[in-house]
């Protein structure tokens, strides 16, 4: 797979830097490694994405499955079905990448929030890919990562948050495109739309998770 070079990155950066404005660059680097990884500092910010991350993706695709925008969730099987599951790929690595220079933008500009860094990036991916990329398949393959990561490895901190994380993102994406992505809300819990499930249980914290979408215009100076 040709990763990073279908022009995605190259059309974030533009698109990105005709809508915000930041007070130092943030220096793209992709290599060897899994995931991304955040910048490390206010100044000189570097953003690395790994391109080992699609074979640690692609098992996780295997196990969990991977959703289509009819809301099921479907083995990689047949040749179809696999050639969806190397887009699911693709789309997570943008929503990762969108994820990371969230984490960019809140580092650089320190924006007050109730709520956590990770949650934001989130939230930045969302805004990002739906809104300023016409990409929001990048958000249900995030979702779809996140749901996965949360049903197949235990620890339970990670797990819950993942859980969390991804229904929320479900959530976002159900809201911002309801026509196209009308299907997706099997995925979700039952009574989550009705927000029943937002305060304790199994599913606390996702009421924090969307308190940050009204801090997006704020970012949006331009
Ligand atoms: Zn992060």
């Amino acid at each position: 797979m040709r990763l990073w070079r279908d022009g995605f990155l190259e059309r974030v950066v533009a698109r990105l830097n005709a809508r915000l404005t930041l007070p130092a660059d943030v220096r793209i680097v992709v290599g060897p490694g899994e995931s991304g990884d955040a910048p490390s500092g206010r100044t000189n910010p570097v953003l690395k994405l790994g391109y080992a991350f699609p074979a640690e993706l692609r098992p996780l695709f295997n196990r969990y499955g991977v959703f289509t925008r009819r809301g099921t969730r479907i083995r990689p099987t047949t040749p179809a079905r696999r050639r969806l599951r190397e887009r699911a790929i693709r789309e997570t690595l943008h929503a990762v990448a969108l994820h990371e220079l969230g984490h960019a933008y809140t580092g650089l500009w320190a924006i007050p929030t109730t709520s956590d860094d990770e949650t934001i990036a989130d939230v930045f991916a969302s805004w990002a890919a739906v809104e300023v990329l016409g990409d929001p398949d990048a958000i249900l393959y995030l979702a779809n990562f996140r749901l996965g990561v949360g049903a197949l490895r235990p620890a339970p901190g990670i797990a819950a948050w993942n859980r969390a994380t991804g229904y929320a993102d479900l959530f976002r994406l159900l809201r911002a495109r309801p026509r196209r992505y009308r299907g997706i809300r099997r995925l979700l819990p039952r009574g989550y739309l009705r927000g029943e499930t937002f305060i304790g249980g199994p599913w606390a914290g996702i009421r924090s998770a969307l308190q940050p979408i009204a801090l997006v215009p704020l970012g949006a100076a331009g």
